[in-house]
């Protein structure tokens, strides 16, 4: 909820269901309907936890490509903004087969989950800008090592996080300007390298 309340999109009033469907029936269906990568779902006001999780050392384990830990605040924060998501624009607008283009859909819930992260004294945009593009450079499809625990996840969740971060941070917009702006994925992150470039000429 600390991390949530964060977001522009953040209602008091909405209510979150959690629910651990590691092992259930549930999960064969959806994995069936929506295949087996994500570790967690939101779906109208529920959080879903697909894999086997451990609150008492805060960690959820994928086994999609290979047996990994993620941070489960992250994971539980990432899900609630995806509900509020729909809650603002509407289902019609974030459904599974409808939503606005991926870096949009999950760079922002990457960031605000992401915010203990991007708080911490030794964190630096441009640097995690610089670990992007050597991530992709070396990557062969868009499966790139994510931040710690060994998951490997679609680049769009990284280059997302980092552009939302750039969008937001240093040019001031708000998520809500962010979904209406049309400019291409490629422009933008062609002016948040060049923005990078620039501003570590200036720190040198
Ligand atoms: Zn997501």
């Amino acid at each position: 909820m600390n991390l949530v309340q964060k977001s522009e999109l953040y209602n008091s009033y909405y209510r979150y269901n959690i629910i651990l469907c590691h092992n259930s029936f549930y999960n064969k269906l959806d994995n069936q309907l929506f295949g087996t990568g994500p570790a967690a779902r939101a779906r109208l006001h529920n959080v879903i936890i697909k894999v086997r999780i451990d609150p008492t050392i805060n960690l959820a384990f994928p086994t999609f490509r290979e047996a990994c830990e993620v941070n489960l605040t992250y994971l539980i924060a990432h899900e609630m903004i995806h509900c509020l998501q729909a809650n603002k624009y509407g289902i019609g607008k974030f459904n599974p087969f409808k939503h606005p283009e991926f870096w949009k859909l999950e760079g922002y819930p990457e960031y605000i989950s992401r915010k203990p992260e991007r708080s911490s004294k030794d964190y630096n945009l441009i640097r995690e800008i610089e670990r992007y593009v050597n991530l992709e450079s070396k990557a062969t499809d868009i499966w790139i090592l994510g931040e710690e625990g060994g998951c490997e996840i679609p680049n769009y969740y990284f280059k997302g996080r980092l552009m939302i971060e750039y969008l937001m941070d240093i040019r001031h917009l708000s998520y809500d300007q962010i979904l209406k702006d049309s400019v291409s994925e490629s422009t933008i992150y062609n002016e948040m390298i060049k923005w990078k470039d620039s501003a570590k000429e200036i720190q040198h």
